[in-house]
């Protein structure tokens, strides 16, 4: 069985490491971004600041905001900020699929980590490829923990453990300074399988589709356009680049692909729909003591606390060194961020003429507007009493007194980097995908990444996106 995966990111290489441990697999697993190799470079392996190359240039239509994606094998995992956070039960069982509830997701969690604290929880795992530690507490991070203490939070020592809410050291798969992307923890696996061919620079144009089944895609490299043939095909190329790719197979609101000259294949009228994303705040000071301050991905504390209302809606605060993200920022600045990471709001995805256009449409729900006052609100109680205990000092006219508070949100309003779902999974007939993840209307079609997501789970998005490539392979294998 010969099976093309498309894209090498989170989701992919989980997919196709999976897969290929069977020999009766062939996997030949295609990306437009650069394989490195196996000695692989500093940058991908320490930076979150990288060079033009390694990311896809999308921005959003609203906002004209730089949407990063990583474009090298690896994908996002290979330019993400590597927190590791897995959400709460409560967020695959939204998912409203036996199939995906936290309990059937755990086994592909645990399998995919190695938690060198907690690996022996039941909840957890000791043996997989992703190294997942705990950041250091820096002086700084034990003054925010005292004051998450004071405001009446309590102590959590596993941000992953199920129901766990509270202060406590940032998870994360950064460990000895390194990114534990799938690049660096995945890929050396698979590197030497027989049953693996590696397409690096390859960019997927569109899915063959006949007699209702897929057979192949069409891809162009440096070489010019190729057609490579499979029995299945599997497309992880991401939120944004799957739903590209399929538009361009002629799948997709059937009034879209006509007015862009496309075929209509299969009418899917949610595709591109559905585009959610963590908004997040920051909260800009200067710490009074710079060597105090959390050492850029090598220490951080994560609040997680729950908003009034229903559904568990969820908020995160932490602190951290400005420089990890701006190189220009001095060596007292920091930034108290602040996120709603269960967002009401929802984006879109549609054709565009280059890249697809995006709208994030951050805040667009009211609800989220008055809740993410709510956040900043309790975030700058936070920053009040750093002030009066003389760790930092507030800029003159912070963004976050204005009297009209959701509204300044809006304004203020940041990506976290985490969108998922316009390829949503559901067992309505409205879905893009079904249960197992096969694009309905098209046989031996799947779609393994981000986008499947219905919902957006209370965490970063990474482990959730490797446990669905982990699962996408037993459900081709099925
Ligand atoms: C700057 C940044 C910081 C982040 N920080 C965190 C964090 O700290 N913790 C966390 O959990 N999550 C974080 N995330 C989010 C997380 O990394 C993503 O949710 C996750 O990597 C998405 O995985 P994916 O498999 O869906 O897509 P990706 O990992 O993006 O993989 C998609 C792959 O498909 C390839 N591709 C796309 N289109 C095509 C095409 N047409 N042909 C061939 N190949 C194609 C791409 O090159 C890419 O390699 C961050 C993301 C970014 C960008």
């Amino acid at each position: 069985m010969r099976t093309v995966i498309v894209g090498a990111g989170s989701a992919g290489l989980v997919c196709a490491w999976k897969l290929s441990a069977d020999p009766s697999h062939e996997v030949v697993l295609v990306d437009a971004g650069t394989d490195p190799g196996p000695n692989v470079p500093d940058e991908l392996r320490t930076e979150i600041l990288l060079p033009a190359h390694y990311y896809w240039q999308y921005t959003d239509e609203d906002t004209g905001a730089f949407l990063p994606r990583g474009k090298v094998f690896g994908g996002s995992s290979a330019v993400n900020a590597a927190a590791a956070v897995r959400g709460q039960p409560w967020c695959y069982d939204a998912w409203d699929s036996a199939l995906w509830s936290y309990d059937a997701c755990l086994p592909a969690f645990r399998a995919l980590e190695a938690d060198q604290q907690f690996g022996q929880e039941d909840h957890h795992g000791a043996e997989g490829p992703i190294a997942i530690t705990r950041y250091e507490q820096s002086a700084f991070d034990l003054v925010f923990q005292d004051v998450c203490r004071r405001h009446g939070y309590h102590p959590v020592a596993d941000h992953n453990a199920p129901g766990a809410l509270g202060f406590g050291p940032f998870p994360t798969n950064r460990v000895d300074g390194v990114r534990l992307s799938t690049l660096v923890s995945v890929l050396p696996l698979i590197r030497s399988r027989a049953n693996v061919v590696l397409r690096p620079a390859s960019e997927v144009l569109r899915v063959l589709v006949s007699g209702g089944a897929a057979h192949g895609v069409v891809l162009l490299d440096a070489q010019g356009q190729h057609v490579v043939e499979a029995d299945r095909v599997i497309l992880s190329a991401g939120t944004f680049g799957t739903p590209e790719i399929l538009f361009h197979s002629g799948i997709g609101p059937a009034d879209d692909l006509r007015n862009a000259d496309l075929p209509v294949l299969v009418h899917a009228p949610q595709l591109g729909t559905n585009l959610s994303d963590h908004v997040l705040f920051q909260l800009n000071v200067d710490v009074t003591d710079a060597s105090q301050l959390p050492m850029p991905g090598g220490q951080g504390t994560l609040l997680t606390y729950e908003l009034p209302g229903d559904r568990h809606p969820q908020a995160q605060i932490f602190a951290y060194h400005a420089a990890f993200f701006d190189p220009t920022a001095g060596p007292h600045a920091a930034a108290v961020t602040a996120s709603l990471v269960t967002p009401e709001s929802r984006g879109h995805l549609a054709l565009g003429r280059g890249r697809a256009r995006v709208r994030l449409r951050h805040l667009s729900a009211p609800l989220d507007r008055s809740r993410a006052a709510d956040i900043v609100t309790t975030a700058a109680g936070i920053v009040d009493d750093l002030a009066a205990q003389g760790r930092v000092k507030l800029p003159d006219a912070p963004w976050w007194r204005s009297e009209d508070l959701p509204q300044a949100c809006r304004a203020q309003a940041l990506s976290y980097h985490h969108p998922v779902g316009t390829c949503r999974l559901g067992r309505d007939d409205a879905s893009v995908v079904d249960e197992r993840l096969r694009v309905r209307g098209v046989d031996r079609l799947m779609v393994a990444d981000a986008s499947v997501m219905p919902t957006i789970p209370r965490a970063h998005t990474n482990l959730a996106t490797m446990m669905i490539g982990y699962r996408a392979a037993d459900f081709a294998a099925e």
